[in-house]
């Protein structure tokens, strides 16, 4: 059975000229890859990929790290982009806030602007959105707190398990694991993926971050993904095709395809 990646960077950025092998190989292997934005840079390029690639499938946002290249006329022509293109994107992503590199106060009120701009146009369109929170998943329950209508995925948890229990009471909201499941000293976020009910659960590269074990260190793909799911099959001790089946109906509900 084929199993969705629901969060890959397939870019020429990253790839370089193997790029489209990349793909070729990924979707042999996988139902669906969903190419998620970063900045303003990678917008087009996804768009033009998924012209070729149908089943790679555009989320297009600005990431935390990127906002700041935004002023009121690119982020008019982000929103237009995205307006244009609302049928072959299935969410706004990856949007949200990163504390992780011990920002200035300003630089959080930058975040935030962008991050609830980015809300409001998935609100306009109905589209779900996918949340980066790395080190700010306080800041970020408090926010989507105030868009009770958006469908959330947070990509890439790795904060508490008590705030993990609190987005878990949303029912509006699921959880994305990657390839850190699969490191030795990642207790946090193993016991984190145990507790995660099995209908809130999608899995995801990330790549070219995040390689899991046995590759981690080296560059990763949407087919490593079978690391990852393997990892957390022997975990909860379910049978790994059955574990694909559940969690590529999360995605498709999520991703509504
Ligand atoms: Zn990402």
């Amino acid at each position: 059975m084929k199993a969705i990646d629901t969060h890959a960077h397939l870019v020429k950025s990253y790839y370089q000229d193997n790029l489209e092998d990349i793909i070729e190989k990924s979707l042999n292997e996988l139902e669906y890859v969903f190419n998620i934005g970063t900045d303003l840079n990678s917008i087009e390029e996804i768009l033009n990929l998924n012209k070729k690639y149908k089943k790679l499938i555009p989320v297009l946002g600005i990431h935390p790290y990127d906002v700041k290249e935004l002023d009121q006329n690119k982020a008019k022509w982000l929103k237009k982009t995205i307006i244009e293109n609302k049928e072959k994107i299935k969410a706004i992503g990856e949007i949200g806030l990163d504390y992780s590199r011990n920002i200035k106060l300003t630089e959080k009120i930058i975040q935030k602007k962008w991050f609830i701009f980015q809300l409001k146009l998935a609100d306009e369109l109905n589209l779900p959105v996918v949340i980066h929170g790395r080190d700010a998943y306080e800041d970020i329950y408090e926010i989507i707190l105030k868009f009770p209508n958006l469908n959330y995925l947070i990509h890439s948890f790795t904060g508490e398990k008590k705030i993990l229990l609190q987005f878990l009471k949303l029912k509006n909201l699921m959880i994305s694991v990657n390839g850190i499941l699969t490191f030795k000293n990642a207790n946090q976020v193993k016991e984190n993926a145990k507790i995660i009910p099995l209908e809130k659960i999608l899995f995801e590269t990330d790549c070219p971050y995040l390689t899991p074990v046995p590759f981690r260190g080296k560059k990763n793909y949407p087919f490593y993904l079978k690391y990852v799911l393997e990892e957390f099959a022997k975990m909860k001790n379910i049978e790994l095709n059955k574990l694909i089946d559940i969690t590529n109906k999360n995605a498709k509900k999520f991703y509504q395809i």
